[in-house]
């Protein structure tokens, strides 16, 4: 998708901190960060919405990349949480799939 902005953070069209990739998905850390830790998981196949995602495996590897990730960066073991926005109800402001991944501090529950 041309005009789309994570499919341009994938090809290097605009900057991103970047924090992993591989064939399949991307990572960088969100530009307007909501807890100490937040980051993005991407695949890099333009999917609008995971109302539209059909590969079990590519949306499971999301959540894995974003648990690695987390390990990686030493907030597992205290927790995070992890979370797709989908459609307006959900909040979605980006149209293509992303896993955010929060940690660092004691999230609330129930959610906004
Ligand atoms: P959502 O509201 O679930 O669609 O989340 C979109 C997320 O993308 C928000 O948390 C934004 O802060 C984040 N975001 C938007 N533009 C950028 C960007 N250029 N680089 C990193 N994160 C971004
Ligand atoms: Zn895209």
């Amino acid at each position: 998708m041309s005009d789309c902005l994570f499919c341009k953070i994938i090809k290097g069209e605009i900057p991103a901190n970047k924090i992993f990739e591989d064939e399949d998905v991307f990572a960088f850390h969100d530009i307007d960060a909501q807890a100490p830790h937040h980051f993005l998981v991407i695949p890099k196949e333009h999917i609008s919405t995971i109302n539209d995602a059909k590969d079990p495996t590519l949306i499971g590897k999301l959540t894995l990349t974003a648990s690695k990730i987390a390990k990686d960066l030493g907030f597992a073991g205290d927790g995070y949480r992890v979370v797709m926005n989908c459609n307006e109800n959900g909040g979605q402001t980006v149209y293509h799939i992303h896993l955010h991944c929060l940690g660092g501090r004691a999230l609330t529950w129930p959610p906004g």
